[in-house]
């Protein structure tokens, strides 16, 4: 049997780097780091080497498709297949930046749910037999999923939405900003919100595709909440330490062999959430 990989995105920092840390401990296999920034992903790695854990490191940039690409023939080649992905890279602006909310809209929307939307793309069907995926949203986008329009709500819960209509529906959010009339659209002001809620409804997507496409191989896939944990995204009075934000994203990514549930689900502190 060729040797397990479990592959993180955004890990040279915060709750993806804690994430590596723990996989280290508890994965029996190969654990990447990855990064946007060849530097910074190496400096993480030998920063946990310092500690003892032994990270691999691959370059990755999730908005750049050649990057994706490159990374997905690299772990195909190498390992015949991913075991485990963490899709946690993610951006947000900060409450006091002064950028024009289209713009914030536009690039929080590519990261957060279109170059996600990417990996997911490039990296599913190299997911191996009894594979964990494990997408970082927030308890934001469920809060936003509730501030939306009873007509968005009734798509973001529907059980037939599909990966084409919901990309459209983000769109149209983008659109929308650009002319400020994003709230007569039925959406809230929040653009990291609204790209956590399609995150999370993505995730859903996949998880019924998989269930349908790949009945027999166990692959379980949830979107879930780390918390409010103290990162450069989140500042220093977050209650949880990085390492406390990984608990719920390395407990999705090591269920057990053979486990049937969750799939599907938005998950916080280890439970199923209501959507
Ligand atoms: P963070 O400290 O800002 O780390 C974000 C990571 O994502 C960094 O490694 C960053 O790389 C990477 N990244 C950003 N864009 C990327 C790209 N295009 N390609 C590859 N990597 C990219 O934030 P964090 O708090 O650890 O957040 C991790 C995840 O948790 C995010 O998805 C966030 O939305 C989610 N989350 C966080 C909280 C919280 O309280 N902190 C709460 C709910 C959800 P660089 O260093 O190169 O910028």
């Amino acid at each position: 049997m060729s040797t397990r990989v479990a592959v993180v995105t955004g890990s040279n920092k915060g709750i993806g780097l804690a994430i590596v840390r723990a996989l280290c401990k508890q994965f029996q296999g190969a654990v990447y780091i990855t990064a946007r920034d060849v530097g910074r992903g190496q400096e993480a790695a030998e920063s946990l080497s310092s500690e003892g854990l032994k990270a691999m490191f691959h370059q990755l940039d999730i908005n750049d498709p050649n990057s994706i690409t490159a990374a997905a023939a690299y772990f195909k080649e190498k390992y015949g297949g991913v075991d485990v992905l963490v899709n946690n890279a993610g951006i947000a602006f900060k409450n006091a930046d002064t950028t024009p909310f289209d713009v914030q809209a536009e690039v929080t929307l590519k990261t957060n749910y279109f170059a996600t939307g990417d990996m997911l793309t490039h990296f599913l069907p190299l997911i191996k037999k009894g594979g964990r995926l494990v997408n970082v949203s927030s308890f934001v986008g469920s809060r936003t999923l509730n501030q939306c329009s009873p007509a968005l709500q009734q798509r973001f819960r529907s059980e037939d939405i599909t990966e084409e209509e919901l990309s459209g529906l983000m769109q149209r959010f983008v659109d929308a900003t650009k002319k400020g009339e994003h709230k007569q659209d039925g959406w809230p002001e929040t653009a990291y919100g609204v790209s956590k809620t399609g995150l999370t409804v993505l995730s859903m997507i996949h998880a019924r595709r998989l269930s349908k496409e790949r009945p027999n191989d166990g692959i379980l896939l949830n979107a879930c909440c780390p918390g409010w944990v103290r990162t450069d995204m989140a500042g220093p009075k977050a209650p949880k330490s990085p390492d406390e934000g990984a608990v719920t994203p390395v407990y999705l990514a090591l269920l057990p062999a053979g486990a049937t549930a969750p799939h599907g689900k938005f998950v916080s502190d280890k439970e199923v959430q209501p959507w």
